[in-house]
């Protein structure tokens, strides 16, 4: 007989009490200086599993660098990071946390996936050992494996036809889709795009943004964008989160903090994209 944990069965008619659900991303008074200057002013936010969000806000407020902090690529000055419940830049021992090592970073740095603003495809590979170069070498996937994840993921992004070439061959649209294919195929938990589409020429960018959305309508993963497209962040995003000069200064559901935007800084800030 198995047994089950004590309340698992309510009485009938009980009303059940659920527990809030854990965030996927958490970011706890979240501080970063470069040198004298405070870049991020103590960020709060916390990412529900399957969440999409959108970072916006005016260059050189803090944006690529919460992202970053994600990657692991900056370590942040203060606060306390937490990726699927597991601290990221921090380490439990003893119920105490101290700074993490290499291998726990790596360990829990695996769960995210990032797509940036250049794609940084390896030239002298083909397009289909492009995307299964990290699951062989870093999962330990076995080829046969890779390669049957690999055409699953090109053809998610409309490039099966194009598995042999290689990326000098492809347009920049191209080239970025199979880098998101690249991201995707490691099966993160959470997908990081920074500016994807920033380096593109214009009537490249709306294939990105549509794979994307795709993406986005049919995956459960969380996702945190960055993102100038407000028509983009309008459609795709559960929550848009607006920060100024290191400090979130509003946030909520994209038809509110687009169309309603309560402060000043805001309505200034989307007047250029009017
Ligand atoms: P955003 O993505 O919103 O444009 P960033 O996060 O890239 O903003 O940058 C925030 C601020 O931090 C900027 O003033 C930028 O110059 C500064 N910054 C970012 N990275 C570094 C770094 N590695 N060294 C020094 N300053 C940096």
């Amino acid at each position: 007989v198995l047994k089950k944990a004590v309340g698992d069965d309510p009485a009938p008619g009980a009303i059940q009490d659920h527990p809030p659900q854990r965030p996927m991303v958490s970011y706890q008074d979240i501080r970063k200086s470069f040198g004298e200057t405070e870049v991020l002013k103590g960020i709060d936010l916390d990412i529900k599993p399957g969440e999409k969000i959108t970072i916006i806000g005016p260059s050189g407020s803090g944006k690529t660098t919460i992202i970053r902090m994600l990657m692991t690529l900056e370590e942040p000055t203060s606060g306390v990071i937490e990726v699927d419940g597991e601290p990221l830049w921090h380490k439990e021992v003893k119920g105490r946390l101290v700074p993490a090592d290499e291998k726990h970073l790596r360990k829990v740095r695996g769960k995210i996936g990032m797509v940036f603003q250049q794609y940084n495809l390896f030239p002298h590979m083909t397009i289909l050992r492009n995307v299964i170069e990290a699951p062989i070498h870093v999962l330990g996937v076995p080829k046969q494996e890779a390669v049957e994840r690999a055409l699953e993921m090109l053809e998610k992004v409309g490039l099966k036809d194009h598995v042999d070439k290689y990326p000098a061959q492809l347009s920049g649209g191209q080239q970025q889709r199979v880098a998101i294919a690249r991201a995707l195929v490691m099966e993160p938990k959470v997908m990081l795009f920074d500016e994807v589409t920033s380096a593109l020429d214009p009537e490249l960018v709306g294939e990105v943004l549509k794979t994307i959305k795709d993406i986005a309508k049919t995956s459960n993963m969380t996702m945190i964008l960055v993102t100038h497209e407000m028509d983009f962040a309008r459609e795709i995003s559960d929550r848009v989160v607006f920060i100024d000069q290191g400090n979130i200064v509003e946030q909520g559901p994209p038809e509110e903090v687009l169309e309603n935007p309560e402060t000043e800084r805001l309505q200034t800030f989307l007047q250029h994209f009017r």
